[in-house]
């Protein structure tokens, strides 16, 4: 893991924070949609421990690391505790940055974005990395919130990126999607959020014979919803 130092915190509205650091690898270009390993020490951390994997939420040409998350107070695990504490300064480690829940190379691929609340991080990285390089593709962004409170405000994206935002829980169904992916004529959809969430959705698209193939998940254990 590389040493890095806090610099500060952001409250992005409901529970929702993000967190910026000071760039670990100098060296390193990290591409949009990758996460990492953050390590806090602290004083007696609970059974979960002293790491946890975030998602980048910004791109490497900011010149520093943000993650976002959110921060349920009292009810939080230490790490979290830890980290909603963290002042100006202090040392924390990352591990090296990975993961496929990438843009494709082929840029002629029309992707459908699915994100199911904190599950935006991801996007938020993808849709400034797209904005920042002119990097033009065929997208539609779905953000399933579980109320209109828990919104907040996420990177300007391209304008050829059509955003929806939706708070019904009885439409946000495997079926929903498929029919979204067929109207938008998709050729890849990205589905990240809470664990339980993320695999309801999976499960369902593969039952009802989309191929596994065009699928590209992201789950956040730890979330109920
Ligand atoms: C590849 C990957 C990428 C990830 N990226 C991110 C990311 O970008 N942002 C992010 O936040 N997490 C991300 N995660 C998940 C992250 O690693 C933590 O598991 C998650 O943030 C929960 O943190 P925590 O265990 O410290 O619990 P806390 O967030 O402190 O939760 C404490 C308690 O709150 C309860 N709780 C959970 N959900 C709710 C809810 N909806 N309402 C009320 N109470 C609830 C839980 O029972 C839990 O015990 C990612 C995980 C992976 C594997």
């Amino acid at each position: 893991m590389t040493s890095s130092h806090f610099i500060s915190k952001k409250h992005l509205g409901s529970n929702l924070y993000t967190f910026t650091f000071e760039i670990p690898w100098y060296d390193m270009q990290f591409q949009a949609g990758e996460f990492i390993e953050l390590k806090i020490e602290h004083p007696n951390p609970d059974e979960r421990g002293d790491k946890r994997w975030f998602t980048v939420s910004n791109v490497w040409t900011d010149v520093r690391l943000e993650i976002t998350t959110r921060y349920f107070g009292d009810k939080s695990s230490t790490f979290k505790k830890a980290l909603f504490n963290l002042k100006k300064g202090d040392l924390v480690h990352f591990s090296e940055p990975m993961g496929d829940f990438v843009l494709p190379k082929d840029k002629k691929l029309r992707l459908l974005f699915v994100a199911g609340g904190i599950g935006i991080t991801p996007y938020m990285a993808i849709l400034k990395y797209m904005e920042v390089n002119n990097d033009i593709r065929s997208a539609k962004l779905i953000w399933k919130l579980n109320s209109l409170e828990d919104r907040f405000e996420i990177p300007k994206a391209p304008k050829e990126v059509e955003q929806l935002v939706i708070t019904d829980n009885d439409l946000f169904k495997p079926e929903y999607l498929l029919e979204q992916f067929k109207r938008f004529k998709a050729d890849r959809i990205y589905i990240s959020g809470p664990e339980p969430m993320v695999k309801i959705l999976n499960d369902g698209l593969l039952k009802l014979g989309l191929p596994k193939r065009v699928i590209n998940t992201d789950y956040f254990p730890g979330y109920i919803n």
